[in-house]
């Protein structure tokens, strides 16, 4: 079984020659990406936390709820269509501008820069839950303790991790495509975006400052560590839990309570089956949000070239045993 067409499917061979302007460059830059993401780590997730007593009292208003809501599924989809399906795997073709506006959706997700995104996910794929895996829950060991640090480590330790996934060898495709290149680059700039556009709607609807604060908190800050939550409950629980009703070399598991929430991605056992595989949720009622607006862009004459399932391709990639009831 292979993991590796969907790495190298439509990219060309590794260059020799370094790219340094793909990178976010030396020591210094790497330490505020560092500080940044320790910082868009935290921050949230206190305010996720305090969230919570704070919705019985003052301040939440549908204004609020809309803008998380919305900003949540932008993101997520960003994340799930543009930087997981397409940029990665190569699951469709897309239209240039539907190209770019799937870099920026997914950047506004705040998880780090589009190209580290993709090679550190390509690399997941090559070595899953394997010594090589940036991120497998199975790190430590499989005895219970074990288990808990490893799953600690798939959420979100990893990405402290001194050691990158070297950009030019997994995502050369990317670091030649100059737009797609200075988008990634411009993390820092799509975070400041991403957060002060919630605020910015909030204050100018209701005309007044506190609209501009509860729409930062609700919009901003419980929206983007709810989504970070989210996503890497992909790489943590997904390797560790669910059903296992396809062939797959390492621990992915469908879990369905997370479909919703994750625009499909839980089915995360069938995409280490077929990684290129545009819709996850192939199975009848496995909800799949990513998969439904693929479909719309395709429709839309946005998208071509996409790797629908179909039956026989689902059947080879199942499991022998009887084991699996949807
Ligand atoms: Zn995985
Ligand atoms: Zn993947």
């Amino acid at each position: 079984m292979t993991a590796s067409p969907d790495v190298a499917h439509d990219a060309p061979k590794a260059q020799e020659t370094p790219l340094p302007s793909a990178t976010l460059g030396g020591d210094s830059k790497r330490s505020i990406e560092q500080i940044t993401l320790l910082l868009f780590i935290t921050v949230p997730f206190i305010a996720l936390v305090a969230a919570i007593p704070l919705a019985w009292g003052w301040g939440v208003s549908w204004l609020d709820l809309a803008l998380m809501v919305v900003m949540y599924y932008i993101g997520c989809h960003g994340i799930t269509i543009g930087f997981h399906r397409y940029f990665t795997h190569g699951s469709f073709k897309a239209k240039r501008p539907l190209r770019i506006a799937l870099a920026i959706a997914g950047s506004l997700a705040v998880e780090g820069p589009l190209v580290r995104w993709v090679a550190d996910h390509r690399k997941h794929h090559k070595f899953s839950d394997a010594e090589g895996d940036p991120h497998s829950p199975w790190r430590y060991g499989e005895t219970v303790p074990a288990l808990m640090k490893g799953l600690w480590w798939a959420h979100i330790a990893w990405m402290f991790d001194e050691e990158q996934t070297p950009q030019q060898k997994y995502a050369p495709d990317l670091v030649k495509d100059d737009v797609i290149r200075n988008i990634s680059r411009q993390f820092v700039v799509w975070t400041v975006v991403s957060l002060l556009l919630p605020a910015a709607i909030g204050g100018l609807v209701t005309w007044s400052w506190q609209g501009a604060v509860t729409a930062f908190f609700w919009g901003s800050l419980v929206r983007v560590a709810l989504l970070h939550h989210v996503t890497w409950s992909i790489n943590s629980i997904c390797h560790a839990v669910g059903k296992r009703p396809f062939k797959s070399r390492d621990r992915s598991g469908n879990v369905w309570w997370l479909a919703v929430l994750s625009c499909g991605e839980s089915w995360h056992n069938l995409h280490h089956a077929d990684p290129t595989c545009a819709r996850h949720g192939v199975m009848k009622g496995q909800l799949d949000s990513s998969a439904r607006i693929i479909r719309w862009f395709e429709k839309l004459g946005w998208a071509y070239d996409v790797r629908w399932p179909n039956a026989n391709r689902i059947d080879s990639r199942r499991k022998e045993a009887p084991a699996e009831a949807a």
